[in-house]
């Protein structure tokens, strides 16, 4: 299968760009110097105008197959050795992993610059954005060497509540605000860190909807509070849990909110959904982590289940997602569950396969296909889900 591109003409709309400056340059210089030169002036224009024409025109049809970019969110929580292993990444690789994006220059951006770019539909190459989860003490005392050192632009996700009853194991807002100084950014992790799409005894649907709005806004006033500044409206859910009516909720109060599900964000992941790389633990080696850093986002433009809790009874799942193969061939792709991997069906442009066995809690399904125009690199997806017990709760 060819890769074609469906994407308007790039080339042409630059090149009016290109064009309208010049003229407008014309026009200004022709108001204010002599006859003579304006003549000679306006002969070496159009002479600059056709190479200019030549030049831009060409590469742009050469690059007609679009490589659609994204922006690698890598997720991190502590920075130590003396923390739980599984959150974590020692300074010493949290170091490493800085050293690797400036040595194979990688653009690191903030979450606000990233949006921006995701919004304008023209997303460079090689985009990286760095999070923090929790706002854990160590994140500045073992990070703060490395931050100084690098200057990159970060995000911390922080639990107002939790920082005011346990004060001993979060930065404090003086902390974070010393942080900002060196490029971080603060913003919304809920007030105190819950199991968000969990509902109270006899509380109903409308009720808990009312619980997390207010929780979400009242953490946001408390950490700008905090921070003596308004801070830009991003959010991530804790564990990486949520439902369409989070979703919904917090589009409505304009955040960008973010999952712990993998994957590049690209301009088609919904904006309540984005997808980030864990950094941590095991994904902390460099061998794997260049792959996820260097992945591509896969165009999906809608997917199924909507919902990533399941019902307990549930123990598998029909997953379809509608992709726009350009780039890749659909027989390439293959997705990974449990430590199983497998191909999934195609009916168009639609993948469907079904996973069985889901234990009860997190789990997800990772899809990859390589790309056709960039060799060595791959498309990435991912589903979360997870599944309750008898009682409607998951483990931590
Ligand atoms: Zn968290």
């Amino acid at each position: 299968m060819m890769a074609v591109s469906t994407r308007p003409n790039r080339g042409a709309a630059m090149l009016e760009i290109i064009i309208g400056k010049a003229m407008a340059t014309i026009f200004l210089c022709a108001g204010q110097v002599p006859q003579n030169f304006r003549r000679s002036t306006m002969r070496l224009v159009v002479v600059l105008l056709a190479l200019v024409m030549i030049g831009a025109v060409g590469p742009l049809q050469a690059n007609e197959t679009q490589t659609a970019h994204g922006v690698v969110v890598l997720q991190y929580h502590h920075i130590g050795d003396d923390t739980p292993r599984v959150t974590s990444v020692t300074a010493a690789e949290l170091e490493a992993h800085f050293a690797y994006l400036k040595e194979h220059d990688y653009n690191v951006v903030s979450l606000g610059e990233a949006q921006q770019l995701i919004a304008s539909g023209e997303v460079p190459d090689k985009l990286v954005a760095l999070t923090f989860d929790d706002g854990w003490r160590n994140v500045y005392d073992n990070g703060l060497e490395v931050f100084k050192r690098y200057r990159y632009p970060f995000t911390i996700f922080v639990n107002p509540a939790l920082m005011a009853e346990t004060p001993r194991l979060y930065m404090t807002w003086e902390q974070l605000r010393e942080l900002e100084s060196y490029g971080a950014q603060i913003a919304n992790h809920s007030n105190s860190h819950a199991h968000m799409t969990w509902r109270r005894d006899g509380e109903s649907e409308a009720q808990w909807l009312a619980r997390q709005e207010h929780d979400i806004l009242a953490a946001q006033q408390a950490l700008e509070e905090g921070m003596g500044s308004a801070q830009p409206r991003f959010f991530a859910y804790p564990y990486g849990e949520y439902n369409p009516a989070l979703a919904e909720l917090l589009i409505e109060h304009d955040f960008v909110a973010f999952g712990q599900h993998s994957g590049p964000w690209g301009t088609h992941s919904p904006l309540a959904q984005v997808p980030r790389f864990p950094a941590s633990a095991q994904y902390a080696d460099l061998k794997t982590l260049a792959t996820k850093i260097a992945s591509l986002p896969l165009p999906v433009r809608s997917v199924e289940p909507k919902n990533m809790v399941l019902g307990h009874e549930q123990n598998s799942v029909e997953i379809r997602f509608a992709a726009i193969i350009e780039d890749f061939r659909a027989a390439q792709m293959n997705c990974f569950y449990q430590g199983q991997q497998f191909q999934p069906e195609w009916q168009d442009e639609e993948a469907y396969f079904t996973v069985e066995d889901i234990p009860v809690g997190r789990s997800r399904v990772n899809c990859t296909v390589p790309s056709l125009s960039e060799s060595g690199r791959f498309y990435w997806y991912s589903v979360p889900l997870v599944r309750p017990n008898a009682q409607g709760r998951w483990p931590d």
